[in-house]
């Protein structure tokens, strides 16, 4: 394992204040998440002595789209609500990322999701640029009518700014394979006419029954494990028997427990918007996921025992996997962690302030553009395969992501090994290499 006197760290990247946040006029509080993201991926950028052009061009995104669009409450008035979809860069193909709906969606926040799909796609090596969207909204308020409604008015606020060679949006945090078939359904009636069909690529993440993939609603967590599976035999911790705790038990978190399970690994403590809870002897994680979707979350489940907070951080495991909303390990949290391995799950789930203490700690960190970017990878696939109208096995698509993440995980080693950095600032570099070469050769117009 490394350690932090051992290497140069994000977290010390982190501290200084990189001279093109300043030329570009940046926020200069520390606990910006922009800020964060942008100085992680200068420093890799300085590693790698990539131009001064290249480097301004990826600290701000090409475009940052605001809307605001009605919506008719099932009371009969209207609400306004705000949305975004940021493009940050297309120069590898069409953006793509996910779009959320979530009450505490912002504009820098999107920005630095939209800048960490960039990097996600770069670093897989698919044909994608990176964007985000979001819609601020509480779903939890909404009748299936009226998120039927916010999810159709959203496409059409922004369907003139996104398209299936464009920008291709997907789910996120708080959306789901149903939301992405009313957005499809939405922008194919907008666009009718011969070449309307087409239009089912605007979009990945759709049900099965209507152009998704087979293992994409699986794909984050499968592809979490992935790279657990290809990295800690290096840390000297072996998958079979090994012990984790998760921090969200939505989608990502309940197929990484579920697979990591299957491969043999032990989970320990979960926690959730409900929720503490912990069982030495493992929680089945397999049952936990039927009790969530029957009751809403982790909360009361029979196979474990309810804990503090502060229980649940201060449980000895060798791997914690942080699957639920960013920032969400402060320095206090930081301090409880008692993991080995923090694999994020999630984008961006410490604070600076608590990324500096785990990485102090000796914490390995298994950045997020490597760990989650299974997702984004079968969405990928499900792109190809509504462009060739095939349908690939669910045998082929584990398959061909379990290679993509093992290059990508095999990527990263190798530029940590060749410039002495931690993972992070590695998977950073990895996957601006790539887009250093694209620019090189494409040059900038005009
Ligand atoms: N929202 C997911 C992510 O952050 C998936 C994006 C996609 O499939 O385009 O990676």
């Amino acid at each position: 394992m490394s350690t932090a006197t051992e290497n140069q760290s994000s977290a010390e990247l982190n501290g200084k204040h990189h001279p093109i946040c300043d030329e570009l006029g940046f926020p200069t509080d520390p606990d910006n998440l922009y800020l964060q993201t942008v100085e992680v991926m200068l420093g890799a950028c300085d590693l790698l002595g990539l131009q001064h052009r290249v480097q301004i061009i990826l600290a701000q995104p090409k475009n940052e789209i605001m809307v605001h669009f009605p919506v008719r409450m099932d009371d009969g008035h209207h609400k306004l609500f705000k949305g975004y979809r940021i493009q940050h860069n297309n120069a590898l193909g069409p953006y793509k990322g996910g779009f959320r709906f979530h009450p505490d969606v912002h504009l820098d926040d999107v920005k630095s999701l939209a800048l960490l799909m960039t990097m996600k796609c770069a670093l897989v090596r698919i044909p994608f640029g990176g964007g985000k969207g979001g819609v601020k909204v509480n779903t939890r308020e909404l009748s299936e009518g009226e998120l039927q409604r916010v999810t159709r008015r959203y496409c059409s606020a922004i369907a003139n700014e996104i398209g299936p060679d464009y920008d291709i949006p997907a789910p996120d945090v708080g959306t789901n394979a149903q939301i992405m078939a009313w957005f499809a359904d939405t922008y194919m009636m907008s666009n009718e006419g011969k070449d309307a069909n087409d239009g089912i690529r605007v979009v990945t993440g759709k049900p099965v029954e209507f152009g998704g993939s087979l293992g994409r609603e699986k794909a984050t967590g499968q592809g979490v494990a992935d790279v657990l599976a290809e990295m800690l035999p290096g840390i000297g911790i072996p998958v079979q028997g090994m012990t984790a705790s998760l921090l969200g038990f939505g989608n990502v978190n309940s197929w990484a427990g579920r697979i990591l399970q299957d491969m043999g690994a032990k989970t320990t403590a979960v926690a959730d918007h409900t929720g503490f809870i912990r069982n030495e002897n493992g929680i089945d994680c397999n049952a936990l996921a039927k009790h969530a979707e029957a009751t809403g979350g982790v909360k009361g489940f029979a196979g474990a025992d309810d804990c503090t907070e502060e229980d649940f951080y201060r449980t000895k495991v060798d791997v914690f996997i942080p699957g639920a909303l960013e920032q969400m390990i402060t320095p206090q949290r930081a301090e409880w962690l008692d993991c080995k391995v923090m694999a994020e799950a999630a984008n961006a789930p410490s604070t600076p302030g608590g990324d500096r203490i785990l990485v102090a700690k000796g914490v390995e960190i298994i950045p997020a553009i490597l760990a989650n970017a299974g997702g984004v990878t079968v969405s990928y696939f499900e792109w190809l395969q509504n462009k060739s109208s095939v349908v690939w096995s669910a045998e082929q698509v584990d398959r061909e992501l379990n290679r993509h993440m093992v290059l990508a995980a095999r990527r990263t080693l190798k530029f940590r090994n060749e410039y002495k950095c931690d993972l992070r600032t590695a998977a950073f570099a990895a996957a601006l290499d790539h887009i250093g070469d694209v620019y090189k050769v494409r040059g900038i117009f005009p």
